[in-house]
């Protein structure tokens, strides 16, 4: 397995990701109408789109210019609090590995890391708000622990993803602290958090398309 993460693996990550997103569209949406305004999954579907569009019209020459364009892209095409917040999620991760050719473990960590702190600088989240920064920290988290010791890039971003789908699980009994769903109080109790859903979602075709797993639909090699 490849030691360091190129261009090409961040290119085939915001297309798997698109088609993830497309794929659980409906699944985002029916859980932001539980407990928010049922956009969750559209405003996502749409901005992967724009992604994919301009990923077609261009090839990014590293990583971090390919976290760039998805940036600008979200930030444009995604409306809500969503677009923003994951907006500046791919441009902290831009910023932080800077024009490096390929991504190590340790860059890998430190970029989730950074896009993580950036999600917090802008929304002011911490964990056990059932947020998107629950599925977040616990992927950093598990991601800088596997950098530690030793693993490769594909493992820390399986370790990332893993933990972030227990932490979007573990947003479901939560009461929202912040966010549209915050207006519900406890009434927001009892379902799972589309933005952290979504985040899992995003953390684990990173990680199927690191490994060369197809993340959307079944099988796949
Ligand atoms: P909107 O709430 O404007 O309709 P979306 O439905 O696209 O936007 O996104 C909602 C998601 O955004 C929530 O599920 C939550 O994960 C995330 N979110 C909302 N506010 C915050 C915040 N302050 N910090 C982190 N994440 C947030
Ligand atoms: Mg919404």
């Amino acid at each position: 397995m490849a030691d360091k993460l190129d261009a090409a693996w961040a290119e085939a990550w915001l297309r798997n990701s698109a088609a993830v997103v497309a794929e659980h569209r409906k699944e985002l949406i029916d859980l932001d109408r539980a407990i928010g305004d049922a956009d969750h999954g559209e405003n996502l579907d749409r901005g992967f789109s724009a992604v994919v569009a301009k990923l077609d019209e261009s090839t990014p020459e590293t990583p971090g210019a390919c976290f760039k364009l998805a940036a600008m892209t979200l930030m444009s095409k995604v409306g809500g609090a969503a677009g923003p917040l994951f907006g500046t999620a791919y441009l902290r991760a831009a910023t932080s590995v800077g024009d490096a050719a390929g991504l190590d473990a340790a860059q890998v960590a430190e970029a989730l890391a950074a896009a993580r702190d950036g999600i917090v600088a802008r929304g002011k989240a911490e964990v056990g708000d059932k947020t998107m920064i629950d599925a977040w920290t616990p992927a950093v988290d598990a991601a800088r622990e596997a950098a530690g010791a030793g693993a490769g890039p594909a493992e820390v971003l399986e370790a990332a993803a893993a933990a972030a789908q227990q932490g979007a699980e573990a947003t479901d009994p939560l009461v929202a602290r912040k966010g549209r769903a915050s207006y519900l109080a406890e009434r927001s109790a009892g379902h799972r958090d589309p933005g952290a859903a979504s985040s899992a979602l995003l953390l684990r075709a990173a990680a199927d398309t690191a490994g060369g797993k197809d993340t959307a639909g079944e099988g796949g090699t």
